[in-house]
């Protein structure tokens, strides 16, 4: 009533509208679910509510992954979907967002021409603009990518929770044939200790106890102001973290003195995602991993020497184009050797753009399957014993 009433007498002042909320689906890593977060604050800022219920939502965005075939089917499939929404609501505002929408735009668009929105992962600093100046009979897309954008000076919207996901560097300089994400993500870039320092802080007065520090490749993190190592002592200093996380690294950028902090911290967390991708040393020659079986055997050594209880995870890509009976035995003989905690495993999956999808040597997809569920068997019986080796130690701590 008040409003209406200054409305009368001061023309210039908006008639409010109708309350507005955004939905955000996201798909893939977790650089992904903190970009969500960001998107989500500048929502925000242009007067939108969250909401879990898709069809009350004014702003659709789906936050898309490309590394994998499955993850875009997954998203043409909701894409589908959403049609019959759009067509009931022609006001909705339909965004596809990051990896994917940089890959494939001109598919997207040509397939889904009721997408309103495309925007690459450096370009989301054009959502007020979008919103605030929309047309519904245009498309905006923008995809360029950018060798300085990290999104500094912004803060995330983040659901209540316990662990706080803070990016402190973004793209990849690595190029393993396999992967897409140089070419949707660009060049990496690192953000400064102070102002990754000044979320943290924030996180923490907002009640988060956990940080995970987030970057396609984390510990390649290099500033003015110090490496990777340097980054996470002074995080680690900072009153109020229970736990520090950090993925994912490569193990190429792995060095002692890193390991030496993450054992002087109690705050930092004893486990270490290290992805092996395969045991051979051909195949990761072919797949530009830059390290060799030993090389990694040898790290394993160097941080079990250092943190005796350290969790070690990773990530293998059975069936690369080329990879003989012999050589995923090789794989094998690495898991053994090892006894990873866990393991995220995948079947190669061809990603058109990239080196490896142009090799000749493709495994077939029986061949593929059956690596898989043995590479599976062996890490389940590995994952059993060394949950069994801590049941047993934590059982005589208790005494
Ligand atoms: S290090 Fe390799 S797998 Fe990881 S993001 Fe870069 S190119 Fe992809």
């Amino acid at each position: 009533m008040l409003e209406n009433l200054e409305i009368a007498q001061n023309p210039t002042l908006k008639v409010p509208t109708a309350e507005k909320y955004y939905y955000i689906e996201t798909y893939g890593c977790q650089m992904n679910v903190y970009d969500s977060e960001l998107i989500g604050s500048l929502l925000n800022k242009c007067g939108y509510h969250p909401t879990d219920d898709i069809k009350s939502a004014d702003a659709i965005f789906l936050n898309t992954c490309a590394i994998r075939e499955k993850a875009e089917e997954t998203v043409h499939n909701k894409l589908d979907n959403l049609q019959s929404l759009k067509n009931i609501k022609p006001g909705l505002l339909l965004g596809v967002v990051g990896c994917m929408a940089q890959n494939l735009k001109d598919d997207l668009l040509e397939s889904k021409p009721y997408i309103d929105v495309i925007l690459g992962p450096d370009s989301y600093r054009k959502i007020p603009e979008i919103i605030n100046n929309r047309n519904s009979m245009e498309h905006y897309v923008d995809t360029k990518l950018s060798k300085f954008e990290v999104y500094d000076d912004m803060f995330p919207s983040r659901r209540e929770g316990i662990n706080a996901w803070v990016s402190i560097m973004r793209g990849c300089d690595k190029f393993c044939t396999f992967c897409i994400v140089p070419f949707t993500r660009g060049r990496e870039r690192s953000r400064s200790i102070d102002s990754i320092k000044g979320e943290v802080i924030k996180a923490v007065e907002q009640g988060f106890v956990e940080i995970t520090l987030l970057g396609q490749n984390v510990n390649s993190y290099r500033t003015s102001g110090g490496n990777f190592s340097d980054l996470l002592e002074q995080v680690a200093q900072i009153k109020g973290i229970k736990r520090i996380r950090y993925t994912s690294p490569h193990p190429q950028d792995i060095d002692e003195r890193l390991i030496r902090v993450m054992n002087k911290y109690p705050n930092i967390c004893n486990h270490i995602h290290l992805p092996l991708q395969s045991g051979s040393d051909r195949i990761l020659n072919r797949m530009n991993r830059t390290y060799t079986k030993k090389k990694f055997l040898d790290l394993v050594h160097m941080i079990r020497d250092i943190i005796p209880d350290c969790v070690l995870s990773t990530d293998i890509i059975v069936g690369f184009p080329g990879e003989s009976d012999s050589e995923f035995n090789e794989t094998l003989e690495v898991f053994k050797k090892v006894s990873f905690n866990f393991a995220f495993m995948f079947k190669y999956s061809s990603r058109p753009g990239t080196k490896a999808s142009e090799y000749s040597d493709h495994i077939s997809e029986g061949v593929k399957q059956k690596r898989l569920e043995t590479l599976i068997k062996l890490q389940r019986d590995i994952t059993l014993l060394e949950n069994q080796k801590k049941y047993r130690k934590n059982c005589r701590c208790i005494g």
